[in-house]
């Protein structure tokens, strides 16, 4: 089986499922995780004024080339710890994925799709404050429509905590969950590698803010720990 993870930013992947990829990749499941945006947030310069251009000088694009290379050292190391070999880097622009057209987006998931061959498709939930995990999830829900030639059998959404919980006026209503218990001490160590990401409780990208949501949606499904998601769609060719 293929499981293609398309997120917007290194660490959502670990927010979203950490628990779920180290089982899938306990499994022998072969796992191909996409970072779609940079992850480092002020590509524009401060004299910025609204225009499609953009104006970085040289100063401010040697600063973020040097963060965006560590942001990269630090995914290599969450990979490792989730045993994740096969992923690759975009370089759309960091929360400004709405300034991109959504057919460009697809077309670029399509790609990919096309090359990986997936059985199934994990990516955010529509219910986000962000805008480029708003984005991706609409342009996955296109690029994965279903045709004959596609291999897709499930798409399925993940939350996001720092995030999703933040769109106020809409809410993730999940429908999988997906057992973590073991799998959590995993998820935690591999999130820490992320170590500009992490935060003091109460942040929600905590330590103690995560374990507390695994153990709450543990509560929810009968188990000491979970992953919660949202099946998008399911086809099956028996029952
Ligand atoms: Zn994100």
């Amino acid at each position: 089986m293929k499981a293609l993870i398309i997120v917007a930013h290194p660490d959502d992947e670990i927010l979203g499922m950490g628990g779920t990829i180290k089982k899938l990749t306990d499994k022998k499941v072969n796992v191909k995780i996409v970072f779609m945006a940079t992850g480092i947030f002020a590509r524009r310069s401060e004299t910025y004024s609204n225009s499609a251009r953009y104006d970085i000088d040289k100063k401010l694009s040697t600063k973020m080339n040097k963060q965006v290379k560590s942001l990269r050292n630090d995914v290599n190391k969450a990979m490792s710890i989730l045993g994740v070999k096969n992923f690759q880097f975009e370089n759309f622009p960091d929360n400004e994925m709405d300034t991109i057209s959504n057919l460009q987006i697809t077309k670029k998931i399509e790609n990919i799709i096309s090359e990986f061959n997936p059985d199934i498709v994990y990516t955010h939930n529509p219910h986000d404050i962000n805008v480029d995990h708003k984005a991706l999830y609409h342009a996955t829900l296109t690029a994965t429509r279903p045709s004959k030639k596609s291999n897709i059998k499930e798409v399925i959404t993940f939350e996001v905590p720092s995030s999703t919980e933040w769109d106020f006026s809409s809410n993730f209503s999940p429908n999988i969950f997906v057992d973590i218990s073991k799998e959590l001490p995993v998820k935690l160590k591999a999130m820490k590698a992320y170590k500009n990401e992490i935060h003091d409780f109460p942040h929600p990208r905590s330590i103690t803010a995560l374990d507390s949501i695994a153990k709450r949606w543990g509560s929810v499904s009968g188990f000491q720990a979970a992953e919660a998601f949202t099946l998008v769609r399911k086809l099956q060719k028996t029952v």
